[in-house]
This record gives C-alpha cells, sequence and structure tokens, in this order.
C-alpha cells in the first residue's frame, strides 16, 4: 500500500509542531519557527494562552457536550455576546467555516424561499473567493482547480468580478437571492474590496430586497483592527459567516443574521449535532471576552500600523521580488513579482519563518494579534536575511 493515513490532500511540509509558545512554533526535533500563520488567522491569542487554555479545562472538566435538543445557557451567553457586538439578531454556531458559510447560503435562500418564492435562490458570488471546500462552498467559487474530479457542482451561484460593481449588477435576475462576498479575500491574496463596492453592493441588495452575505471567515474577530471588517466599510450585512480566530484554535465557527435574514430559519430547517457545544462556547467566549474591546482592537490597529509602514520600507530594498503591501490591520498581504510559494518555502525552511501563501503571488502575514515588538523584530530580522539570501527558481 502507497497511500498514507492521513489522507494525502495536503502538500504537507517538512515542519512537524509538537508545541506552541505564545508566537512560536516548536518542532519535533526541537526547531524554532516564528509564527506569522497562525493556523491560516486561527491563533488570534497565539500558542498556549493561559486565559483560554483555563476557560477549556474548566469547562472541559465541567461538561463538554450536550444535545441542541436541550437548553444551552452557555450558547445563549456567546451569541449574546455577538448580537451586542454585531449587526446580527440571531446566531446559529457551527464547527468549522465552510459550515459557516454553508449555513449562510442557506439562510440566504430560505429568505426568500420561506415565503413562497421559490425563484429566489441564486447568489451572486466573485472571482478568485474561496469559502470553503464543501459542495456548496466549492460551488461558490469559480476556481476551477477545487471543482475538478467534484462534479456536478451544487447549482445557484454566478461568478461576478471582485470589486467590481457593474460586473455584479450585469448578473443580477428575476432567480438573484443575493451577494456572497469576503470584504477581503483572504485565499485570493489579501485582497481588499473598495468602500464604493460594499457600499454599491449594500444598495444594490437594499433596492432589490435582496440578501447581503458576508464571509468573513479569515477577516473577521479583530483580524482588521475592528471586531469584523465590514465595520470600516461603513455599511452593515443581513447575514455574516465568522470562524477562524473565534475558537483562537478552538474550532467554532458562527452564522449571523437579523431577524428579518433569519425569518426562513425556523424549527426544524437546520441543525448541527456538535455546533455550540458548551466546550466550544467556552473557547469563543474566551477569545470574545479578550478581543472584543476597545483597547485591543486598537493595539491590534496599532500593530497593524507599525507592521505594515516597516513592510512598506523594507520591500523597497527588493524591488525586484516585492510590488506592493495591501491589507488591513494584521491581515497584510505582501504581493510579489515573483511567484510567491517558493519564497514561502525559503523562509519557512531556510529562514524558520511561516508565513501562508496565497493566490496572486502574495505572501500573507498573519501574525497573532497578540504580536510585540519583540516578535516584529525578529520578522524583520528572518525577513531580511530571506529575502537576502533568496534566488527565484527562474533565476538560477
Ligand atoms: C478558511 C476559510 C473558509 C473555510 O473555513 P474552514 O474552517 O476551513 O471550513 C471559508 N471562507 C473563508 C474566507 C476562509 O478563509
Amino acid at each position: 500500500m502507497s497511500i498514507t493515513p492521513l489522507m494525502p490532500v495536503y502538500p504537507r511540509c517538512g515542519v512537524r509542531p509538537v508545541r506552541g509558545e505564545h508566537c512560536h512554533l516548536i518542532d519535533e526535533d526541537g526547531t524554532r519557527y516564528l509564527d506569522f500563520a497562525s493556523g491560516i488567522a486561527v491563533n488570534l491569542l497565539g500558542h498556549s494562552h493561559e486565559g483560554l487554555i483555563s476557560a477549556i479545562q474548566q469547562q472541559a472538566a465541567t461538561l463538554m457536550h450536550v444535545s441542541n435538543l436541550y437548553g444551552s445557557p452557555q450558547g445563549e451567553k456567546l451569541a449574546q455576546t455577538l448580537v451586542d457586538k454585531t449587526f446580527a439578531d440571531t446566531v446559529f454556531f457551527t464547527n468549522s467555516g465552510a459550515e459557516a458559510v454553508e449555513c449562510a447560503i442557506k439562510t440566504a435562500r430560505a429568505y426568500h424561499q420561506h415565503q413562497g418564492d421559490t425563484t429566489r435562490f441564486e447568489l451572486i458570488t466573485f472571482a478568485n473567493a474561496f469559502h470553503g471546500r464543501t459542495m456548496a462552498t466549492i460551488s461558490a467559487s469559480n476556481q476551477e482547480k477545487m471543482h475538478h474530479g467534484f462534479s456536478p457542482l451544487l447549482a445557484g451561484f454566478k461568478y461576478a468580478e471582485f470589486d467590481n460593481l457593474e460586473s455584479a449588477k450585469e448578473l443580477m435576475g428575476p432567480h438573484t437571492a443575493g451577494f456572497l462576498v469576503e470584504p477581503i479575500q483572504g485565499e485570493g491574496g489579501i485582497r481588499p474590496a473598495s468602500d464604493e463596492f460594499m457600499k454599491g453592493l449594500r444598495q444594490l441588495a437594499d433596492e432589490n430586497d435582496l440578501m447581503l452575505v458576508l464571509d468573513e471567515v479569515q477577516c473577521g474577530v479583530a483580524r482588521t483592527g475592528t471586531l469584523y471588517a465590514y465595520e470600516q466599510y461603513g455599511i452593515e450585512p443581513d447575514i455574516l459567516a465568522t470562524a477562524k480566530g473565534i475558537g483562537g484554535g478552538f474550532p467554532l465557527g458562527a452564522c449571523l443574521a437579523t431577524e428579518k435574514a433569519a425569518r426562513g430559519m425556523v424549527i426544524g430547517t437546520h441543525g448541527s449535532t456538535y455546533g455550540g457545544n458548551p466546550l466550544a462556547m467556552a473557547a469563543g467566549t474566551a477569545v470574545l471576552e479578550t478581543v472584543a474591546n476597545d483597547e485591543f482592537l486598537s493595539s491590534v490597529r496599532d500593530r497593524g500600523e507599525r507592521l505594515r509602514s516597516r513592510l512598506e520600507q523594507f520591500i523597497g530594498n527588493y524591488p525586484e521580488l516585492f510590488e506592493l503591501v495591501r491589507g488591513r490591520g494584521l491581515m497584510l498581504g505582501l504581493k510579489m513579482k515573483v511567484e510567491s510559494r517558493p519564497f514561502y518555502a525559503h523562509l519557512r525552511d531556510n529562514h524558520q519563518l511561516l508565513t501562508v501563501a496565497a493566490g496572486d503571488n502574495t505572501l500573507r502575514v498573519l501574525p497573532p494579534l497578540v504580536v510585540g515588538d519583540a516578535e516584529i523584530d525578529e520578522f524583520f530580522e528572518k525577513l531580511s536575511a530571506g529575502a537576502a539570501s533568496y534566488a527565484p527558481p527562474d533565476a538560477t
């Protein structure tokens, strides 16, 4: 047998972490890596954060799981916090980002269909989006590499150009139920939508009674310096999917909606065995208690600005490698003039610096939100050494 026990769907690298300490990961063989990937925007509080550990330990020792057939004081508490701090009136908890987007898609369809309008089922989504790996969420993306081998896709998605309002308008028709968009594309290359685009989608949704659905699985939960990125666009969605950072490393996601948007999500329409279990609620509560306040959010903005201005200075030293810096808060991307993937591997293997490659030849810089000056200094030491010693594969 040549297949590996772990189904070989990931191109796993040689880094094999067994322990985490704040902004570092320690490998099986003792090598220390600076972690500016954060499990892809997940470990907001870094690794081995005491408050998060003790919340999980206490809850694990008290009650881990019960059915959603019972009342949930733990779920009510976290949902109320999200309701208080966002546009939303109601929350469905999931175990992952894809499930949160899946619930958002169902909520948007049900908004129309619950009232008997079965003609409206299409969501307009945007080129190079990433919404997850379930059948519905791959169908929501135009990225063919994720479709290959999995046809037929789920019907009901049309792909417009990202950040292009006219392109979205052209696809609107009698079947349109709403728009599904990442305000800042993550996998697509840390590409923030413009204000005009986001405001334009809001206006189109308002004028045509459509749902504006945001996928903030990557850009949400304080990553960009506000609790959710939509706040920076001066708009509110009808439905929002959140996950990744919200559990700080514990699997947790949520679909947030206004009362109006959730009118189709009535008893018996949706469910999840694990979704909202007390252990996940304890993790989510500990994370939000730490990050959902002005002091923490402004510290993210400060750190983001410092990191960004230093990155902008830095890329000036290597004009042949880097084109520009983009993103918001601590969700930053370095768009490269050469392929970003081999450079990312070079930083990882030769300089023990972990980042994440993304589309559009972008290197994602996603440190834990608790990153300090010492780690930012260490990041620039490693990045500088990495850039100085780098020979792009094409050039050699
Ligand atoms: C990661 C991601 C998802 C999928 O989340 P999973 O937890 O992997 O299912 C969906 N949308 C966006 C924007 C993401 O970055």
